[in-house]
């Protein structure tokens, strides 16, 4: 039986779907091909079958580096990974982008609640309770280098900056705020008129950013440290 993140999956899966920097198509008799978007010639991937596999294909960049956030846009490419089951598809992205399939569905349900910035580090401890101290100019800059979609993260920002509704950071596109734009998109390295340019139609499911990340709360603290 399907649970709801599944069904919001399910749903979501009309045609090919773009998840991040990945590409999720339907085949067959209900089973599914994920592979990195610009991944052109699937033909000539490294195919595999288990969704355990999105473990390793997720964790290094295509340099060998390793990934420490996982919406970060450096998704290896060369990879293929067949599964058959809805199930094993919401494992699989489960292990690529950890805890995002749940955040989408609670949006699209309507329950999903955001934690403004500010309220994210004035409930840090030891260490990192002097991260709290930064200052809004200094958010500002942060998150518009930290968090940018073009070498940074992938995610939509939904948090705001403080209770008072403060946007996240003003030197951001309205976009990092758009739950219906691609942010993959801007780091796309697909060339114009390929031979897949009929998935640059794939429905785009945002990978959603409901509350700052432990790395920008670090971030955080290393600005006030560096004063
Ligand atoms: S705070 Fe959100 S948008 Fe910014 S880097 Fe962390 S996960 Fe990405």
């Amino acid at each position: 039986m399907q649970n709801s993140i599944e069904r919001c999956l399910d749903a979501a899966l009309t045609g090919p779907l773009y998840f991040g920097q990945i590409l999720i198509q339907k085949i067959g008799a209900g089973g599914f091909v994920l592979s990195h978007r610009d991944d052109k010639t699937l033909d000539e991937l490294k195919t595999s079958r288990n969704a355990e596999d999105a473990i390793e294909i997720a964790k290094y960049d295509d340099a060998g580096n390793y990934r420490p956030l996982k919406t970060a846009p450096n998704l290896r490419h060369g990879w293929r990974l067949e599964l058959d089951t809805l199930e094993e598809l919401r494992r699989a992205l489960d292990y690529f982008y950890p805890g995002r399939l749940a955040v989408f569905a609670a949006w699209k349900s309507g329950k999903l609640q955001t934690t403004p910035l500010r309220e994210t580090l004035n409930r840090q401890s030891g260490m990192y309770r002097i991260a709290a101290k930064i200052s809004d100019t200094q958010i500002d800059n942060l998150v518009a280098d930290f968090c940018r979609s073009n070498g940074g993260c992938l995610r939509t920002i939904l948090w705001k900056r403080d209770g008072d509704g403060a946007i996240a950071s003003t030197k951001l596109p309205k976009e990092k705020f758009d739950p219906s734009h691609d942010q993959a998109a801007a780091c796309s390295r697909r060339p114009v008129g390929d031979a897949r340019a009929s998935h640059s139609e794939a429905a785009t499911a945002p990978l959603l950013c409901q509350e700052a990340c432990n790395l920008l709360v670090a971030e955080c603290r290393t600005a006030v440290k560096g004063e």
